[in-house]
This record gives structure tokens, sequence and C-alpha cells, in this order.
């Protein structure tokens, strides 16, 4: 029953893609890289809860940056710092994987890599010009994690 069970959950691995564990783009807390650190702006972050924020140029689906909430540790409202010199300070890097991506590759990245959290890309062919690379979501650690335990309650 071990074995089937972890044959089981290694299936959910391989046959499912970030793409379906995803937090889509629209349900992302994220941040406009023109942002002011004030009060207002800050308390919504520490609201939303997450440790880390994406953050875009123009378009919410152009992200570029991340900010970690620990980041703000020495930052005072009141002196209303553009999120831009925040950013730039700390200089976390950004990673990208394609929708397509299966869960047991991203979970290599992720034991690999220092950051658990991934920017969900798909190329965007509709329309008249060029096709594109554009943010659809993110996915971190704890989506794959959730996938393999669901997969394994399923198989009680
Ligand atoms: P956190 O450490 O911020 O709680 P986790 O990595 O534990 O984030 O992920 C918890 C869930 O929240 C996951 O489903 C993940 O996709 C989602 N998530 C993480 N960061 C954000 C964000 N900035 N906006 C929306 N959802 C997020």
């Amino acid at each position: 029953n071990e074995f089937v069970r972890e044959e089981f959950s290694k299936g959910a691995l391989r046959n499912k893609t970030v793409e379906d564990v995803l937090t889509p783009l629209d349900e992302c807390f994220v941040l406009s890289a023109d942002s002011v650190l004030d009060f207002s702006c800050m308390s919504a972050i520490m609201q939303s809860g997450y440790t880390r924020i994406p953050v875009y140029e123009e378009e919410r689906s152009n992200l570029v940056d991340m900010l970690y909430v620990k980041d703000l540790a020495f930052v005072d409202p009141n002196d209303c710092v553009p999120l831009s010199t925040i950013i730039k300070f700390y200089n976390h890097p950004l990673h990208f994987v394609f929708n397509d991506t299966k869960l047991d590759a991203v979970l290599e990245e992720f034991k690999r890599g220092k950051s658990h959290l991934a920017i969900v890309q798909k190329v965007n062919n509709e329309g008249e010009g060029d096709p594109f690379y554009e943010a659809i979501g993110l996915v971190t650690l704890e989506d794959v994690i959730e996938e393999i335990i669901k997969s394994e309650i399923l198989d009680e």
C-alpha cells in the first residue's frame, strides 16, 4: 500500500502541470512598481498576509520584480519611500516557469533554488502582433505540496 501511494503521488506530480495548481493572476496580490510605501500601501501589504509580493510595470501581466514583506522592516510609512527604491536595494531574483511545466519538474526547481515561488508564463498569440509571454499566475512550493497531499488522501 505504501508503494501504491507513492506511485500515485508521483503520478500526480508527473501528470499535472503548474497551470493546474497556480494562483491565477487576477487573484494575486501584486503591486505596481510606481507605488509609494505610505501608510495605506503598507497596511494593504500587511493585511494581504503574503510573504512575497510580485511587482509589475504598466500591466499586471508584466511582472518584473519581487518584494519580500521582510524588506519593509526598516521602512517608515511617514517617509513615503518609493517602492522602486526598496526593490532596487534588495534586488531579489524572479523565477519564471512555463504553464505546461510538470509539477515534478517545478518541485525539483524549488528544491534546487533559493526561492519557493515562481511566476507562471504563457505564450499569448491572440491578436495581430507577434506572440509574447505573459504572466498568468504564480505557483509556490505550498501549491505543489498541497497537490501531493490531495492525491494521497484520494488514494485512501
Ligand atoms: P505565503 O508564504 O505568502 O503564505 P505560500 O508559499 O505559503 O505563501 O503560498 C500559500 C498560497 O498563497 C499558495 O496557494 C500561493 O499560490 C498563494 N500566494 C503566495 N503569494 C501570493 C500573492 N502575492 N498573491 C496571491 N496569492 C499568493
